[in-house]
């Protein structure tokens, strides 16, 4: 027997249909705020993710599903989705074109790490990026829209921000920042190496004794230039303005240089301690990065299969048909009954005669609003027996007046 991959699982039954529960919702919320679907293909250059994401990135350095085609190309299974959409976004010549751009993505990503729960190999992502919308109204619109969507899912949610300052105070931060860890003696092995390569990332290092050394480390909230401070400071007003609690987080931070300004993560402590469920900022330089035209860039990302265990469905109800023939007879009336219903009604039935007895029972099983079955007598009438499974009403009704029910 060939069993599926580590880390990789099959979605069927319930857990489908909280996934597509999950994708329906969001992307309804999405498109209200007129942001377009994008697919992109899950296979990119390997090339692509090294320079977005970064070589020093575990995901790049570590995670990747990367392999040769047979034509010799270095190609891997997209870890994340920004870097594809981005990708087209240049190739597809958007940034040249100029305006506003908002796309909504969802598929599946992959990254080679230790599968555990709500941590698959293969797991799916729902994200949005905004392209050439400079400003902070944008940023806090990615919230508020976000933060919709976890209501709507019935998601319990926190939010933290942060920003992470531009290219004119961010350097003189960095400086800053090894200055004060040159004094500090026994960072963590990891966090030596960061200092050199990226020393913001030693701040959300998750080694206590890191964490102790930081205690009185220069933060970047105090060290924005005006324009960011300003920034900062609309976002904050935005939020409160539509009554979103947030959390200033100093330790909010991402590795990468061309993220800049919004950093923002929704955390829930209702899986496990408190973890990231969702997580977004604003990139202003990636486009320019992989070689299109500077343009401005926001969005975020979230896992699905983290998130489904704490989606609420909402209560399922009966819905739709099941019809089945008591004699062979009834056959054909109840196969054009069938296929009439289904232009407009998810409709079951099944290809022989049976018992009322077993056809109710295959009704309730299938959680339909009405049965509906023709025997000899019904036949010989005109008539149809239909039955009402949520009010237990039962009734004959003319064959030619069942469109109407
Ligand atoms: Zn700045
Ligand atoms: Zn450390």
């Amino acid at each position: 027997m060939i069993n599926a991959l580590r880390g990789m699982k099959d979605t069927i039954g319930e857990d489908a249909e909280v996934y597509s529960y999950f994708i329906d919702t969001c992307t309804k919320i999405a498109k209200n705020y007129g942001f377009e679907l994008i697919e992109t293909p899950i296979l990119e250059e390997t090339a692509l993710f090294k320079r977005s994401v970064g070589e020093s990135s575990d995901i790049v350095g570590k995670e990747m599903y990367q392999f040769i085609d047979k034509g010799d190309n270095d190609v891997c299974l997209r870890p994340e989705g920004t870097a594809g959409v981005v990708r087209a976004f240049i190739q597809q010549k958007m940034d040249k074109a100029g305006g506003i751009r908002r796309f909504f993505y969802h598929g599946p990503m992959f990254r080679y790490e230790r599968p555990q729960k709500g941590r698959l190999r293969q797991f799916h992502q729902f994200g949005v990026e905004t392209f050439g919308e400079s400003s902070v109204k944008e940023d806090a619109t990615l919230v508020l829209m976000l933060k919709e969507m976890f209501e709507a899912l019935g998601i319990g949610s926190k939010l933290q921000i942060n920003s992470l300052g531009c290219p004119s105070c961010m350097p003189q931060y960095r400086e800053k920042l090894v200055h004060f860890l040159n004094t500090k003696e026994g960072l963590c092995e990891d966090c030596q190496r960061r200092k050199q390569t990226n020393p913001i990332r030693v701040l959300d290092c998750k080694n206590e004794y890191c964490q102790k050394l930081l205690e009185d480390a220069p933060l970047l909230k105090d060290n924005l230039c005006s324009t960011c401070r300003d920034d900062f400071e609309e976002l904050k007003r935005i939020l409160e303005t539509f009554g979103v609690s947030y959390e200033v987080t100093p330790k909010l931070v991402r590795g990468l240089d061309y993220y800049s300004k919004t950093a923002f993560e929704f955390v829930s402590d209702e899986i496990g301690a408190q973890s990231a469920i969702a997580g977004g900022g604003r990139y202003d330089r990636l486009v320019e990065f992989l070689d299109g035209k500077p343009t401005f860039g926001v969005g975020f990302a979230m896992g699905i299969e983290r998130l489904s265990e704490l989606v609420k469905m909402p209560q399922k109800s009966r819905e739709g048909f099941y019809m089945g023939a008591l004699c062979e007879e009834a056959m054909d009336s109840i196969s054009r009954l069938v296929f009439d219903r289904r232009k407009s009604d998810k409709t079951f039935t099944i290809y022989e005669p049976k018992s009322l007895k077993s056809h109710l029972k295959n009704a309730d099983k299938l959680y339909v609003k009405f049965c509906v079955c023709i025997g000899e007598d019904e036949l010989r009438d005109g008539n149809i027996w239909i039955k009402n499974l949520e009010s237990k009403e039962e009734r004959l009704v003319k064959i030619e007046d069942f469109k109407g029910v």
